[in-house]
């Protein structure tokens, strides 16, 4: 999974930022848009390996229903892309280039882009983490 995204390759990658919503619906799109596209390739990062409907959340707390009816493994919902966990620290822009962590150790790993899709935003870290550092360099 790590080596396919570290590879020498030379596909055209689509890097998604994000396994909520607008995450993982964007790369549902994209793998259905691109699905005869042989020369791109999609590649999804997120710090959990699931997507979480929170809008049943509140029946979870009412004990309503398990857990397990509003948790979906990104790897079954996205087949065609390339799912990695971990945490984004870093975009940077100018390189085209998203650095994250993963792993038990923090291991670090660069990954090359060619479009960017960032579907997260930092509300509960810190301030100047990878989202902020993004914008803000789009806007200056
Ligand atoms: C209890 C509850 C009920 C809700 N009900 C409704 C509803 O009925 N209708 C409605 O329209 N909306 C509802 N919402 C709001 C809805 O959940 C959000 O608007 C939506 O989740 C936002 O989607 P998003 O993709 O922008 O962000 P998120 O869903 O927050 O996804 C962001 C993803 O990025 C990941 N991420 C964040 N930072 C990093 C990082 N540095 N590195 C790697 N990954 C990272 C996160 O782990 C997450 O998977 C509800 C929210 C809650 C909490």
């Amino acid at each position: 999974m790590i080596n396919a995204v570290t590879d020498n390759r030379r596909k055209h990658r689509i890097v998604v930022l994000g396994g909520g919503f607008g995450g993982v619906y964007a790369a549902i799109h994209l793998e259905k848009l691109l699905a005869r596209v042989e020369m791109v390739e999609i590649c999804l990062v997120s710090r959990d390996n699931f997507f979480l409907f929170t809008p049943m959340l509140h029946e979870i707390a009412a004990s309503d229903l398990e857990i397990t009816n509003i948790v979906n493994p990104l790897r079954k919902l996205l087949r065609k892309v390339e799912v990695l966990v971990g945490d984004v620290n870093e975009i940077d822009l100018p390189n085209k280039q998203v650095l994250i962590s993963h792993g038990y150790r923090n291991h670090s790993l660069r990954i090359d882009y060619d479009h960017l899709v960032i579907a997260f935003y930092p509300i509960h870290t810190k301030k100047d983490s990878a989202a902020d550092t993004a914008c803000g360099n789009a806007a200056g």
